[in-house]
C-alpha cells in the first residue's frame, strides 16, 4: 500500500488545499508550480490534450503570424463575429453555418444551452464532466443515471432509453467518449437511442474527445454531426482544446437547430472568439494543416492506445477500458487515491488526477492523460516503482 513519509504528507496537505480552492476541475500545472516551487514537475498527465498537435499548431503559428509579423493584426483588431467564425466552421465541418453557435472553448456552449434550452429536467450520466450538473439552471431538476461499474462504466442502451423514457425529461446529456472513463457508444447505437428518444426536446452529444475514438482499423473520424442532419433534436458540443491541444485559446462550437442559434445570438456572444481562436479555425479548414493534423491523430491513438495496454500489465491497478486519451484507473490494492496522486507528483513529478470528488465513482480511482510516447514510458515507470517501494 502506498504510504507518504512526513515530508511528503506536508506538500500533498498543500495539494490538497490547492485542489479545494479548483472546485471540480483540476489545479492547473501552472497554479502547481507557482505554489509548490520545490516540487519538479516532470509530465502533467492531468490535462487531457494531444501534445503532437500542440507542436503542429505551434509550427504553423510560427509560419503564419510570427514570421511574417501578422501577429500584431491579430492582437491589435477585432476578431470576427460569432456568424463570420460559424461560416468558416461550417467548411470544415459540412453543416450550415446558421446551425453553428461558437463558443468561448465548450464550456460556453455548455452554459449557454444549459441555461437557454433545458427546462424542467435533465438526465446526466455519471460519472461526469461536472458542469452539466453544476450549469443547471436552480429551476432545472438534475437526474443522474448510474453507469455500472461492472459493465466497465459502458452504457447499456435499451435499459438506457427505458431508464429516460420513465423520467421524461426534455433533456439528456451523453458525452462520447464519456469523461472520466473513456466509456463509447458505437455510432449504430448512439443511433438507436435518438430513433427512439424522438421526444426528449435536446439530446446534447458531447463529443470534445471523439477524434480519439475509432471503429476501424484506419482510425477513420467519427462525428453524430451527421444524426444532427436527422434528428433536429440533437444539439453536438464538442470543444478543440484536447483533440488540437489549445485549451489556452479556447475554441468551441455547438451545433444544434437554427432558431436555437438564433436565439442566442440575438442578446449577446458576438466577439467571445479571440483573434488566435479565430486563426485556428482557418486554419482548420486549410487542407495542409488538416493533412498533418491527421497524422498526428492517428500517431497520437496508436500511442494512447499502447500505453492503455502497458498500464493494464501492471497487476496492482485495474485499467478501464477507453476510447478517449485518457484512462480511468482504480487501485486494486488498497491505496487511496490521494496517496497516489501526491506519491506520483512529489516522488515521480508526474501529475496525475485524483477522481475523488466525481459523483457516481465509488472507489479508489485516478484518470491518468495519454502523453507523448516518452512521457507515457516515464509515467509507466513510475507507477511500477510506486508499488515495488512499497513491497520494500
Ligand atoms: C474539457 C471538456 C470540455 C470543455 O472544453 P473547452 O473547450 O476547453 O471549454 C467540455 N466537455 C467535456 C466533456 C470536457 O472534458
Amino acid at each position: 500500500m502506498i504510504k507518504l513519509n512526513l515530508d511528503e504528507q506536508k506538500i500533498a496537505s498543500k495539494i490538497k488545499r490547492l485542489k479545494d480552492a479548483a472546485g471540480s476541475h483540476s489545479p492547473s500545472i501552472f497554479t502547481i508550480c507557482e505554489k509548490l516551487s520545490e516540487l519538479n514537475i516532470k509530465v502533467d498527465a492531468c490535462f487531457l490534450s494531444n501534445p503532437y498537435a500542440t507542436e503542429l499548431f505551434l509550427d504553423y503559428l510560427k509560419k503564419d503570424l510570427i514570421d511574417t509579423n501578422k501577429l500584431k493584426d491579430v492582437l491589435e483588431f477585432y476578431p470576427s463575429q460569432n456568424g463570420v467564425i460559424a461560416d468558416v466552421i461550417s467548411k470544415s465541418i459540412d453543416v450550415d453555418s446558421k446551425n453553428i453557435f461558437v463558443g468561448n472553448g465548450a464550456i460556453e456552449v455548455i452554459q449557454a444551452v444549459m441555461h437557454n434550452f433545458v427546462e424542467k429536467r435533465v438526465i446526466v450520466n455519471i460519472p461526469t464532466f461536472s458542469s452539466y450538473y453544476e450549469f443547471a439552471r436552480e429551476d432545472t431538476e438534475v437526474i443522474y443515471y448510474q453507469l455500472n461499474k461492472d459493465e466497465n462504466f459502458k452504457l447499456d442502451i435499451q435499459s438506457y432509453v427505458n431508464f429516460v423514457k420513465s423520467k421524461n425529461p426534455d433533456s439528456v446529456v451523453i458525452i462520447n467518449p464519456n469523461n472520466p472513463d473513456g466509456g463509447y457508444i458505437e455510432y449504430k447505437d448512439l443511433r438507436f437511442i435518438l430513433n427512439n428518444l424522438k421526444e426528449v426536446k435536446n439530446i446534447i452529444i458531447d463529443e470534445s474527445f471523439i477524434h480519439f475514438a475509432f471503429e476501424d482499423s484506419e482510425y477513420s473520424l467519427i462525428s453524430a454531426t451527421e444524426l444532427f442532419k436527422e434528428f433536429s433534436n440533437v444539439i453536438v458540443i464538442k470543444s478543440l482544446s484536447k483533440d488540437f491541444g489549445i485549451a489556452g485559446i479556447r475554441a468551441g462550437y455547438g451545433v444544434m437547430d437554427q432558431y436555437k442559434v438564433a436565439k442566442l445570438l440575438k442578446n449577446g456572444y458576438l466577439w467571445n472568439s479571440s483573434g488566435l481562436s479565430e486563426y485556428f479555425f482557418r486554419l482548420y479548414n486549410r487542407s495542409d494543416f488538416f493533412k498533418e493534423y491527421e497524422e498526428v491523430r492517428k500517431k497520437y491513438i496508436a500511442h494512447a492506445q499502447e500505453f492503455f495496454d502497458e498500464l493494464s500489465k501492471i497487476p496492482q491497478i485495474k485499467v478501464y477500458p477507453s476510447m478517449a486519451n485518457f484512462a480511468l484507473i482504480e487501485l486494486l490494492d488498497g491505496s487511496t487515491s490521494s496517496n497516489f496522486v501526491s506519491k506520483m507528483l512529489i516522488k515521480y513529478g508526474v501529475y496525475t488526477r485524483t477522481c475523488s470528488d466525481k459523483i457516481g465513482l465509488n472507489g479508489e480511482f485516478i484518470r491518468i492523460a495519454a502523453r507523448s510516447q516518452k512521457e507515457n514510458e516515464i509515467i509507466v515507470k513510475a507507477i511500477k516503482e510506486i508499488f515495488k517501494d512499497d513491497i520494500a
